[in-house]
């Protein structure tokens, strides 16, 4: 396929202006239905860009598949992918249109791997709560790519380096995720005291990142026993993975909030600047 190709989807887009591409630390699903400091910065993040996204592109730590697919439902159901929540989370709907054509734009797109058209999945959590704050209109066309999770950190990498093309066009993309996410020795008080060791990973992230040593984290399995500790599964992590593969060469990351929630949960969160 060839780029002008795009341009019938996207072409209201002005072209001046590159979007950056985002990782959001999403942690716990109640986030969609509160008002505290992390919900008012996405909230910031949104209003913030240069102009409005044509479309959305979520990478969510919660769509895990065997292959790689792409949402192509015109209207996504949203999807309460949780249990044991209050009612009124279980109520939130996130009403924003699909993007199928661009769905479809985005398969072609991709030539390391066969990209299979999903219109069963929906918009997960890692989508929705975060898109409820950043664009509580849902007026924005919203699709998702899966993780194919048989795959190892290195493929995705890769993958996402194919999607580049995206973000000229006007879609944002985001992965969704956490750095550090460790359920089980999570603290369901308020205020819990962070753990040492998922300090001092977010804060080796937080220097990687800035140094751009990309490569030091697709290879995080290197970084020690705090990685081991943050990354006890990698399904929150890889998301991280998709948004470093977008970034290009020269770009600066700006670090759009920092907190560890509940003892082991990094909230934080960057974007190109
Ligand atoms: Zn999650």
């Amino acid at each position: 396929m060839q780029l002008s190709d795009l341009r019938n989807i996207t072409g209201e887009f002005n072209n001046s202006a590159r979007m950056p591409v985002m990782f959001i630390g999403h942690g716990n699903p109640m986030n969609g239905i509160m008002d505290n400091p992390f919900t008012r910065a996405l909230s910031s993040m949104g209003q913030d860009l240069p102009q409005k996204p044509c479309a959305i592109l979520v990478i969510s730590a919660h769509w895990l598949t065997k292959g790689t697919h792409v949402l192509v439902a015109p209207q996504p159901e949203t999807i309460h992918d949780f249990g044991g929540f209050p009612e009124a989370l279980y109520a939130v709907q996130y009403p924003a249109p699909g993007a199928p054509e661009l769905a479809r734009e985005t398969k072609q797109l991709i030539t390391s791997t066969n990209v299979i058209e999903d219109d069963h999945w929906g918009l997960d959590h890692g989508s929705w709560t975060v898109l409820k704050h950043m664009y509580p209109m849902a007026d924005i066309p919203v699709f998702q790519l899966s993780i194919d999770y048989h795959q190892p950190p290195e493929y995705h990498f890769k993958l996402a380096a194919e999607l580049k093309a995206l973000r000229d066009k006007g879609v944002l993309i985001m992965g969704s995720g956490n750095i550090v996410h460790n359920l089980r020795q999570v603290v369901f008080t308020d205020n819990a005291k962070p753990f040492d060791w998922a300090i001092a990973f977010d804060e080796t992230v937080k220097q990687k990142l800035e140094q751009g040593a990309f490569t030091d984290l697709v290879n995080y399995h290197t970084l020690g026993r705090d990685a081991q500790l943050s990354i006890p599964t990698n399904d929150h992590y890889l998301p991280m993975i998709y948004t470093l593969g977008l970034v290009n060469k020269n770009e600066e990351i700006k670090f759009t909030y920092e907190e560890i929630q509940n003892g082991s949960i990094s909230m934080r969160c960057f974007k190109t600047a």
